[in-house]
């Protein structure tokens, strides 16, 4: 027998070796031998971790974005902005929001030009009324036809300054979507083999993009994509597609008619219904919706951001996943404790009282509105703490442990049991620096030595 040999690694609490053979776990045992090696050095071998929710785009978007909120003095913009066109080919566009004159003045084409020669720059002010182009970027949008939104001075010459043009300036620019490779090499450093991707605006354009991340391994993760509306998979399987993904605004639900017909439509396409249900509003209509629609395996509710009590049963009675985001209560925690009414606090991202009622519960980032670092969420399941350090709820505490197993579930099944590293398993896996009662101990990202994803090493760290 060939394949790739993890030797002395720890597989479930043993030390053993394990053969990887044409994408997955073929044999764990000791002393095998027939092909290249890689030592693993007592570190444990776990199932690669999955992120159950996130938005791909927009945290690449994010990552690629310069943002100037925080910026001082004049000096830091073009420092800024010279970091940012580093890495990148002469000609690419670079996007920066968030500036204001105070930082350095009024800006121009002119002063654009100084910081950003030879690539195509565009600075957004902070109230988002005005952009402003470098030459190069407006050489690419620049017509003569242009609307008023776009400045010219007394010679008839652009200034760059576009004022609420936003409509014509993205028309200009096209739908460019942002580099994919360093989200996919960042979540691969964390162990993530597996994504997907909540966005209810995910259509047929989006989801080329990300298909043809998978395809290039930009994106190494398995994608699975939700969708508001009809989605349908490519033929290779770059990516699998999810449930269908219902919206909600808490300040103008649809009545229970539109949710069920929403429902249906789902039920008609085969597709598993996820519903987004961040305040208490929003999970009252999802439950009195499925109540009447019924629930069926794989319907999710997205986030639970506040599940009252009585709530719990009947989840429970309904069958439905919560797929939740530990790490909300740390990163936004100190806000929700300013704004939330105090007697929602202990219903706020419940995760202990859930799993004890026996909801199935899987765990997610919710990336860009949270950190996609699912070792970070470890940390804040088992400690509950918000940033300032204050407490939220602390009876909702699980393991360490537990919390890892919410990242372990199969895509298709985010509240199942975890995967497990056993022979015929995809060879979707992660393999630590350390054994898994250390790495549990301290969670960190920096523990994951190497990430496996179909038995083909997508991380190696250094
Ligand atoms: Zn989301």
């Amino acid at each position: 027998m060939t394949g790739l040999i993890l030797r002395d690694v720890e597989v479930e609490g043993r030390r053993a070796d394990v053969r990887i053979a044409d994408g997955l776990v073929a044999e764990v045992g000791s002393g095998l031998t027939g092909g290249p090696e890689l030592d693993g050095r007592g570190g444990a071998l776990i199932p690669g971790l999955i992120d159950h929710h996130i938005h791909l785009l927009a945290t690449a978007a994010l990552a690629d974005s310069v943002v100037l909120d925080d910026l001082r003095a004049a000096g830091g913009l073009a420092a800024r902005i010279a970091a940012a066109t580093q890495g990148r080919p002469p000609g690419a566009w670079v996007r920066a929001t968030g500036y204001h004159e105070r930082m350095a003045g009024l800006l121009d084409r002119d002063a654009l030009d100084a910081i950003a020669p030879v690539h195509r720059l565009r600075v957004q002010h902070q109230t988002g009324s005005l952009w402003v182009l470098n030459s190069l970027a407006l050489s690419e949008v620049e017509t003569a036809d242009a609307p008023e939104a776009l400045e010219r001075d007394a010679a008839g010459r652009a200034t760059g300054r576009i004022w609420r043009g936003d409509a014509w300036l993205s028309a200009r620019i096209g739908r460019t979507p942002p580099p994919l490779a360093p989200l996919g090499a960042r979540l691969a450093a964390m162990g993530i083999t597996g994504c997907t991707d909540a966005s209810a605006s995910t259509d047929a354009q989006a989801a080329a993009i990300l298909a043809e991340a998978a395809r290039d391994g930009h994106l190494p993760q398995r994608l699975v994509l939700m969708s508001a509306g009809p989605l349908a998979g490519p033929p290779d399987e770059a990516f699998a597609v999810g449930p269908l993904k219902i919206l909600l605004d808490d300040h103008d639900l649809p009545d229970l008619d539109d949710m069920l017909a929403r429902i249906g439509t789902a039920r008609a396409t085969r597709r598993p219904v996820a519903v987004h249900c961040v305040t208490a509003g929003e999970l009252a209509l999802t439950l009195a919706a499925f109540d009447v629609a019924g629930a069926r395996p794989g319907d999710r509710v997205e986030h639970g951001g506040v599940i009252a009590p009585d709530a719990i049963p009947v989840l429970r009675r309904l069958g439905l996943t919560v797929v939740t985001q530990p790490g909300f209560v740390f990163e936004r925690g100190d806000r929700y404790l300013a704004e939330m009414p105090e007697n929602e606090h202990a219903d706020l991202y419940r995760c202990a009282s859930l799993l004890a009622a026996g909801v199935p519960t899987g765990a997610s980032s919710d990336a860009p509105y949270g950190s996609p670092d699912p070792w970070a969420a470890l940390r804040a399941a088992a400690t509950r703490r918000t940033r300032e350090g204050r407490p939220i709820a602390p009876e909702e505490r699980v393991a360490p442990a537990v919390a890892l197993d919410l990242f372990l579930g199969d895509p298709a099944n985010p509240g199942g049991p975890p995967r497990r590293v056993t022979p015929g398993a995809r060879a979707d896996l992660c393999l630590l620096r350390v054994p898994l009662r250390d790495a549990l101990a301290a969670p960190d990202a920096g523990h994951v030595a190497v990430t496996l994803v179909a038995g083909r090493i997508v991380h190696q760290a250094g």
